[in-house]
Protein backbone atom coordinates (compact mmCIF):
# COMPACT_ATOMS: atom_id res chain seq x y z
CA UNK A 1 0.00 0.00 0.00
CA UNK A 2 2.70 1.92 0.63
CA UNK A 3 4.81 1.52 -2.15
CA UNK A 4 1.34 2.70 -4.13
CA UNK A 5 1.21 6.07 -2.46
CA UNK A 6 4.81 6.57 -2.98
CA UNK A 7 4.48 5.42 -7.22
CA UNK A 8 1.08 7.74 -6.88
CA UNK A 9 3.26 10.83 -5.39
CA UNK A 10 6.34 10.06 -7.99
CA UNK A 11 4.36 9.97 -10.32
CA UNK A 12 2.63 13.72 -10.02
CA UNK A 13 5.86 14.58 -9.13
CA UNK A 14 7.40 14.16 -12.19
CA UNK A 15 4.59 14.97 -13.84
CA UNK A 16 5.09 18.65 -12.45
CA UNK A 17 9.15 18.51 -13.63
CA UNK A 18 7.81 17.28 -17.04
CA UNK A 19 6.03 20.74 -17.57
CA UNK A 20 9.23 22.44 -15.82
CA UNK A 21 12.30 23.45 -17.83
CA UNK A 22 14.19 23.68 -14.74
CA UNK A 23 16.54 21.32 -14.07
CA UNK A 24 17.35 21.68 -17.53
CA UNK A 25 18.89 18.68 -17.58
CA UNK A 26 16.86 15.08 -15.93
CA UNK A 27 18.55 11.80 -17.60
CA UNK A 28 21.50 12.68 -15.13
CA UNK A 29 22.87 14.77 -12.32
CA UNK A 30 25.29 17.86 -13.67
CA UNK A 31 27.18 20.43 -11.83
CA UNK A 32 28.84 23.88 -12.44
CA UNK A 33 27.49 25.47 -15.62
CA UNK A 34 29.88 26.73 -18.28
CA UNK A 35 28.28 27.79 -22.08
CA UNK A 36 29.15 29.39 -24.81
CA UNK A 37 27.32 30.39 -27.95
CA UNK A 38 29.35 29.05 -31.12
CA UNK A 39 27.79 29.72 -34.74
CA UNK A 40 24.37 29.84 -33.35
CA UNK A 41 24.44 26.69 -30.93
CA UNK A 42 24.69 26.74 -27.04
CA UNK A 43 27.45 24.54 -25.90
CA UNK A 44 27.14 23.89 -22.44
CA UNK A 45 29.89 22.13 -20.68
CA UNK A 46 29.17 20.49 -17.50
CA UNK A 47 30.30 18.57 -14.44
CA UNK A 48 28.59 14.99 -13.60
CA UNK A 49 27.66 13.96 -10.44
CA UNK A 50 27.99 10.10 -9.62
CA UNK A 51 27.86 10.11 -6.08
CA UNK A 52 25.19 8.03 -4.57
CA UNK A 53 22.10 9.38 -2.40
CA UNK A 54 23.82 8.23 0.99
CA UNK A 55 27.15 9.90 -0.23
CA UNK A 56 28.84 12.64 1.90
CA UNK A 57 31.58 13.61 -0.85
CA UNK A 58 31.59 14.09 -4.21
CA UNK A 59 32.05 11.64 -7.30
CA UNK A 60 32.74 13.14 -10.27
CA UNK A 61 34.16 10.82 -12.97
CA UNK A 62 34.25 13.23 -16.43
CA UNK A 63 32.97 16.27 -17.96
CA UNK A 64 30.05 16.08 -20.78
CA UNK A 65 29.02 18.60 -23.32
CA UNK A 66 25.15 19.30 -24.34
CA UNK A 67 24.11 21.41 -27.03
CA UNK A 68 20.65 23.29 -27.60
CA UNK A 69 19.43 25.95 -29.34
CA UNK A 70 16.60 27.15 -27.50
CA UNK A 71 17.85 26.21 -23.97
CA UNK A 72 15.24 23.47 -23.63
CA UNK A 73 15.87 20.68 -25.75
CA UNK A 74 19.58 19.18 -24.71
CA UNK A 75 21.84 16.67 -26.87
CA UNK A 76 24.16 14.97 -24.66
CA UNK A 77 26.91 14.13 -26.23
CA UNK A 78 28.17 12.37 -23.36
CA UNK A 79 31.31 12.59 -21.17
CA UNK A 80 33.62 14.39 -23.88
CA UNK A 81 36.51 14.61 -21.00
CA UNK A 82 37.79 13.59 -17.90
CA UNK A 83 40.76 13.56 -15.71
CA UNK A 84 41.91 10.39 -17.30
CA UNK A 85 42.77 12.17 -20.61
CA UNK A 86 45.73 14.09 -18.52
CA UNK A 87 48.36 11.83 -17.37
CA UNK A 88 49.49 13.54 -14.71
CA UNK A 89 45.83 13.86 -12.85
CA UNK A 90 44.27 11.54 -10.67
CA UNK A 91 40.56 12.18 -8.56
CA UNK A 92 37.20 13.86 -9.39
CA UNK A 93 36.30 16.52 -12.78
CA UNK A 94 35.62 19.67 -10.67
CA UNK A 95 34.73 22.81 -12.78
CA UNK A 96 35.48 23.75 -15.51
CA UNK A 97 34.96 26.24 -18.64
CA UNK A 98 35.54 25.98 -22.21
CA UNK A 99 36.11 29.30 -24.65
CA UNK A 100 37.40 29.17 -28.14
CA UNK A 101 39.63 30.98 -29.53
CA UNK A 102 40.72 31.15 -33.36
CA UNK A 103 38.42 27.62 -34.28
CA UNK A 104 40.01 25.69 -31.58
CA UNK A 105 38.33 25.21 -28.15
CA UNK A 106 39.98 25.12 -24.98
CA UNK A 107 38.66 23.68 -21.87
CA UNK A 108 39.85 24.62 -18.21
CA UNK A 109 39.24 22.02 -15.93
CA UNK A 110 39.97 21.72 -12.56
CA UNK A 111 41.53 18.16 -11.10
CA UNK A 112 44.26 16.81 -8.86
CA UNK A 113 47.35 16.49 -9.69
CA UNK A 114 49.08 13.24 -8.87
CA UNK A 115 52.24 13.43 -6.54
CA UNK A 116 54.84 13.34 -8.31
CA UNK A 117 58.50 15.36 -8.93
CA UNK A 118 56.85 17.80 -10.23
CA UNK A 119 54.22 18.50 -7.60
CA UNK A 120 53.39 17.47 -4.23
CA UNK A 121 49.41 16.80 -5.10
CA UNK A 122 46.12 18.68 -4.64
CA UNK A 123 43.90 20.10 -6.57
CA UNK A 124 45.41 21.64 -10.51
CA UNK A 125 44.25 23.29 -13.52
CA UNK A 126 44.53 21.82 -17.07
CA UNK A 127 43.99 22.61 -20.33
CA UNK A 128 42.48 20.37 -23.23
CA UNK A 129 42.07 21.32 -26.76
CA UNK A 130 40.16 20.16 -29.74
CA UNK A 131 38.88 21.72 -33.22
CA UNK A 132 35.18 21.08 -32.20
CA UNK A 133 33.37 22.04 -28.85
CA UNK A 134 32.01 18.46 -28.91
CA UNK A 135 35.25 16.83 -29.07
CA UNK A 136 37.60 14.68 -29.48
CA UNK A 137 39.75 16.58 -27.10
CA UNK A 138 43.43 16.05 -25.58
CA UNK A 139 45.94 17.27 -23.17
CA UNK A 140 46.73 20.53 -24.68
CA UNK A 141 49.73 21.04 -22.76
CA UNK A 142 51.12 17.90 -21.34
CA UNK A 143 51.24 18.91 -17.84
CA UNK A 144 49.07 21.25 -15.82
CA UNK A 145 49.15 24.92 -15.95
CA UNK A 146 48.72 25.87 -12.57
CA UNK A 147 49.55 23.70 -9.54
CA UNK A 148 49.27 23.83 -6.23
CA UNK A 149 52.54 24.85 -5.27
CA UNK A 150 52.26 27.67 -7.60
CA UNK A 151 49.78 29.63 -5.47
CA UNK A 152 50.84 29.71 -1.35
CA UNK A 153 48.54 32.30 0.29
CA UNK A 154 46.46 29.41 1.23
CA UNK A 155 47.54 26.14 2.61
CA UNK A 156 44.66 23.80 1.72
CA UNK A 157 45.52 21.86 -1.36
CA UNK A 158 42.27 22.68 -2.91
CA UNK A 159 42.66 26.43 -3.08
CA UNK A 160 43.41 26.06 -6.85
CA UNK A 161 40.23 25.17 -8.28
CA UNK A 162 37.70 26.53 -10.83
CA UNK A 163 39.17 28.16 -13.61
CA UNK A 164 37.34 30.88 -16.08
CA UNK A 165 38.63 32.33 -18.79
CA UNK A 166 37.78 35.34 -20.89
CA UNK A 167 38.95 36.81 -24.01
CA UNK A 168 39.32 40.95 -23.95
CA UNK A 169 38.66 42.81 -26.70
CA UNK A 170 42.37 43.55 -27.26
CA UNK A 171 42.89 39.84 -27.47
CA UNK A 172 44.59 39.34 -24.25
CA UNK A 173 43.18 36.44 -22.23
CA UNK A 174 42.30 35.99 -18.46
CA UNK A 175 41.78 33.34 -16.56
CA UNK A 176 40.67 33.81 -13.01
CA UNK A 177 40.29 30.88 -10.12
CA UNK A 178 40.53 29.76 -6.62
CA UNK A 179 38.84 28.52 -3.85
CA UNK A 180 39.39 30.71 -0.41
CA UNK A 181 41.00 33.95 -2.53
CA UNK A 182 40.78 34.69 -5.91
CA UNK A 183 43.80 34.49 -8.45
CA UNK A 184 43.96 35.71 -11.89
CA UNK A 185 46.94 35.68 -14.41
CA UNK A 186 47.27 36.65 -18.14
CA UNK A 187 47.43 34.24 -20.50
CA UNK A 188 49.52 34.33 -23.84
CA UNK A 189 48.06 33.79 -26.70
CA UNK A 190 48.24 29.99 -27.41
CA UNK A 191 46.34 29.64 -24.90
CA UNK A 192 48.26 27.30 -22.78
CA UNK A 193 51.14 29.45 -21.29
CA UNK A 194 50.73 32.15 -18.52
CA UNK A 195 52.30 35.50 -19.69
CA UNK A 196 53.36 37.01 -16.56
CA UNK A 197 52.93 36.79 -12.58
CA UNK A 198 49.83 35.41 -10.94
CA UNK A 199 47.58 38.14 -8.88
CA UNK A 200 45.58 37.76 -5.72
CA UNK A 201 42.27 39.43 -4.95
CA UNK A 202 39.63 39.18 -2.57
CA UNK A 203 36.81 40.04 -3.24
CA UNK A 204 34.09 40.51 -0.54
CA UNK A 205 32.62 37.27 0.52
CA UNK A 206 34.55 34.99 -1.65
CA UNK A 207 34.99 31.17 -1.59
CA UNK A 208 35.06 29.84 -5.10
CA UNK A 209 33.63 29.69 -8.65
CA UNK A 210 34.83 32.65 -10.12
CA UNK A 211 32.68 33.77 -13.93
CA UNK A 212 34.32 36.43 -15.49
CA UNK A 213 32.95 38.11 -18.43
CA UNK A 214 32.74 41.88 -20.31
CA UNK A 215 29.61 43.64 -20.95
CA UNK A 216 29.70 46.83 -23.00
CA UNK A 217 32.58 48.23 -20.77
CA UNK A 218 32.39 47.02 -17.83
CA UNK A 219 33.83 43.83 -16.51
CA UNK A 220 31.80 41.75 -14.01
CA UNK A 221 33.31 38.92 -11.54
CA UNK A 222 30.69 36.68 -10.17
CA UNK A 223 31.63 34.42 -7.66
CA UNK A 224 29.94 31.57 -5.01
CA UNK A 225 29.96 33.25 -1.88
CA UNK A 226 29.95 32.80 1.85
CA UNK A 227 26.17 33.35 1.75
CA UNK A 228 24.37 31.77 4.90
CA UNK A 229 27.03 28.66 4.51
CA UNK A 230 25.18 27.42 2.41
CA UNK A 231 26.26 29.69 -0.65
CA UNK A 232 25.24 32.36 -2.68
CA UNK A 233 26.19 34.06 -5.38
CA UNK A 234 27.89 37.61 -5.09
CA UNK A 235 29.69 40.01 -7.40
CA UNK A 236 32.17 43.07 -8.19
CA UNK A 237 32.49 44.88 -11.48
CA UNK A 238 35.73 46.72 -12.20
CA UNK A 239 36.31 49.81 -15.39
CA UNK A 240 39.50 47.55 -16.12
CA UNK A 241 40.02 43.87 -15.78
CA UNK A 242 43.22 44.17 -13.83
CA UNK A 243 41.09 45.94 -11.30
CA UNK A 244 40.05 47.81 -9.20
CA UNK A 245 36.84 45.54 -8.40
CA UNK A 246 33.76 47.13 -6.86
CA UNK A 247 31.70 44.86 -4.53
CA UNK A 248 28.04 44.91 -5.94
CA UNK A 249 25.96 42.99 -3.47
CA UNK A 250 24.14 38.97 -4.32
CA UNK A 251 22.55 38.27 -7.09
CA UNK A 252 21.55 35.26 -6.19
CA UNK A 253 19.81 33.83 -2.62
CA UNK A 254 20.71 30.58 -1.62
CA UNK A 255 19.78 27.37 -3.99
CA UNK A 256 17.42 24.33 -3.31
CA UNK A 257 19.05 21.34 -1.40
CA UNK A 258 22.28 22.05 -2.62
CA UNK A 259 25.22 23.76 0.02
CA UNK A 260 27.13 25.02 -3.52
CA UNK A 261 25.62 26.85 -6.38
CA UNK A 262 27.92 28.13 -9.34
CA UNK A 263 27.42 30.62 -11.88
CA UNK A 264 27.40 30.59 -15.46
CA UNK A 265 26.61 33.78 -17.79
CA UNK A 266 25.82 33.83 -21.85
CA UNK A 267 24.02 36.05 -23.72
CA UNK A 268 21.64 34.62 -26.42
CA UNK A 269 19.24 35.46 -29.17
CA UNK A 270 18.97 39.33 -27.42
CA UNK A 271 18.60 38.04 -24.11
CA UNK A 272 20.45 37.22 -21.19
CA UNK A 273 20.79 34.12 -19.07
CA UNK A 274 21.76 33.48 -15.77
CA UNK A 275 22.94 28.99 -14.99
CA UNK A 276 24.05 27.71 -12.02
CA UNK A 277 22.93 24.33 -9.95
CA UNK A 278 20.75 23.14 -7.31
CA UNK A 279 19.94 19.63 -5.69
CA UNK A 280 16.40 19.64 -6.91
CA UNK A 281 15.61 16.61 -8.94
CA UNK A 282 14.34 13.81 -7.12
CA UNK A 283 17.01 11.81 -5.06
CA UNK A 284 19.14 15.04 -5.53
CA UNK A 285 21.55 16.87 -3.18
CA UNK A 286 24.45 18.60 -2.48
CA UNK A 287 26.56 15.85 -3.80
CA UNK A 288 23.76 14.99 -7.18
CA UNK A 289 23.55 18.31 -8.20
CA UNK A 290 20.82 19.92 -11.53
CA UNK A 291 22.23 23.12 -13.88
CA UNK A 292 18.78 25.64 -14.35
CA UNK A 293 18.70 28.31 -16.18
CA UNK A 294 16.63 32.03 -15.42
CA UNK A 295 16.55 35.22 -16.97
CA UNK A 296 18.96 37.69 -15.89
CA UNK A 297 18.29 41.23 -16.08
CA UNK A 298 20.70 44.53 -16.02
CA UNK A 299 20.11 48.04 -14.36
CA UNK A 300 20.31 51.18 -16.43
CA UNK A 301 24.05 51.57 -14.61
CA UNK A 302 24.84 48.54 -15.49
CA UNK A 303 24.51 46.87 -11.76
CA UNK A 304 22.18 43.19 -12.00
CA UNK A 305 19.12 42.43 -10.50
CA UNK A 306 18.53 39.90 -8.32
CA UNK A 307 18.35 36.18 -10.10
CA UNK A 308 14.49 34.68 -9.39
CA UNK A 309 14.82 31.40 -9.48
CA UNK A 310 12.36 29.42 -11.23
CA UNK A 311 10.95 25.97 -11.77
CA UNK A 312 9.55 26.66 -14.89
CA UNK A 313 12.53 27.95 -16.17
CA UNK A 314 13.14 29.72 -19.96
CA UNK A 315 12.75 28.74 -23.45
CA UNK A 316 13.96 30.69 -26.56
CA UNK A 317 11.12 30.93 -29.09
CA1 LIG B 1 47.91 26.54 -3.88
Amino acid sequence: MKKNILIAFSLIFNCFLANAQNPIIKHIFTADPAPIVYRDTVFLFTGHDTASVSATNYKMPDWHVFSSTDLVNWKDYGAALSPKTFSWATGDAYAAQCIERDGKFYWFVSTFHKKDDRSNGGAAIGVAVSDHPTGPYKDAIGKALIINEMTTDLKHAWDDIDPTVMIDDDGQAYMFWGNGSCRWVKLKKNMIEMDGEINIINPKNYIEGPWVYKRKDLYYLLYASKGTKPEMIEYCTAKSITGPWTYQGIIQENVPNSFTTHPGVLDYKGKSYFFYHNGSLPTGGSYRRSICIDEMFYNADGTIKKIVQTEAGVAVK
